[in-house]
């Protein structure tokens, strides 16, 4: 798509390394298409060191904000203004917004996945098992615990990334969490009313399984995968078939999606034109 001479739009980025072709791009410029506004969402790749000037270039040319991926969403926190408090938390950015003059921060990874659970089931008070410690476990932990999740239970690979999550949860929101280290298939606690993968797992994937017990799932439990491309990934399947609430990583990148535009451009934009573009652009 070229932007056309001679005509002002809003613009929002997106700054990445190795992101040709990324279908977040397809997504977003369906809702602003959708909605009648005459923005553009542009791919930038960004390499490390170049990552300051590019946010000062967003910033010189008036952009109303952007995404960020891996490698820039910590670094990039000290090219800011402010941050907004889950991302405060997280200590990761992975979506700018200009609000005035300035360039605030914020974390719409976690908000989407919370988006997504709440056709399922309110968070507050609610007992989580959570696969992985990487950067979704995190932002998902911090969104869950901010919006009132009571218990948390890490199960991962790697006991420092473990417990470094598992720190953050107690000190800084002051909730209860431990720690499993992963060791064999993990039987579900009866008493557990979410579990999450939030381990890359599944991705690219859909026979690989997580290391756990399925048959400790029960159907008063709401299971979650971080994982979108395939959708219906292994655990998916598995607890549809244990009689679970299951929700896809599709609908977490949606709604990070959505949100991400309602901070830009202040409308709600239709999560099914949204959806609908995402599996189009990775040909689902
Ligand atoms: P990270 O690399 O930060 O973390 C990866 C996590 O997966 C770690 O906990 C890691 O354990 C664990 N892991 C990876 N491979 C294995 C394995 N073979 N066995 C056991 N554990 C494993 O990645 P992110 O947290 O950034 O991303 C995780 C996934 O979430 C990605 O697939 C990404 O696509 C998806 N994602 C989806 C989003 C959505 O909107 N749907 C948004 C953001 C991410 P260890 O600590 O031991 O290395």
């Amino acid at each position: 798509m070229s932007i056309e001479p001679n005509f002002l739009h809003e613009l929002v980025g997106s700054m990445s390394q190795g992101a040709a072709g990324n279908p977040t791009v397809a997504m977003i410029e369906a809702a602003f298409a959708h909605h009648g506004l005459h923005w553009r969402y542009v791919n930038m790749e960004v390499a490390p060191e170049h990552l300051g000037e590019a946010v000062c270039g967003a910033r010189a040319m008036g952009f109303r904000g952007f995404n960020c991926s891996l490698p820039h969403k910590v670094t990039v926190i000290k090219h800011l203004d402010g941050l907004g408090q889950s991302a405060e938390v997280m200590g990761a950015v992975n979506c700018v917004v200009r609000r005035g003059d300035k360039l605030i921060g914020e974390n719409t990874d976690g908000k989407g996945f919370l988006r997504s659970l709440a056709a399922a089931t309110d968070p507050r008070g609610k007992s989580v098992v959570l696969f992985g410690a990487g950067g979704a476990a995190r932002a998902i932990a911090v969104e869950l615990g901010l919006a009132g999740a009571k218990q948390f239970t890490v199960v991962n690979r790697s006991e420092q990334r473990g417990a470094e999550l598992v720190e953050l949860l107690r000190d800084k929101l002051r909730l209860t969490a431990r720690l499993v280290v992963q060791q064999g298939d993990y039987s579900i606690p009866p008493e557990t009313d979410v579990v999450i993968n939030a381990t890359s797992i599944g991705l690219y994937d859909g026979e690989v399984r997580i290391a756990l017990d399925t048959a400790t799932l029960k159907p008063t439990m709401v299971v979650a995968d971080v994982i979108g491309n395939p959708p219906r990934t292994r655990l998916i399947r598995d607890a549809e078939a244990r009689g679970c609430r299951a929700l896809d990583g599709l609908g977490m990148l949606v709604n990070q999606g959505v949100i991400g535009v309602q901070y830009w451009t202040g409308i709600e934009p239709d999560a099914q034109v949204m959806r609908a573009a995402l599996e189009r652009a990775l040909r689902l």
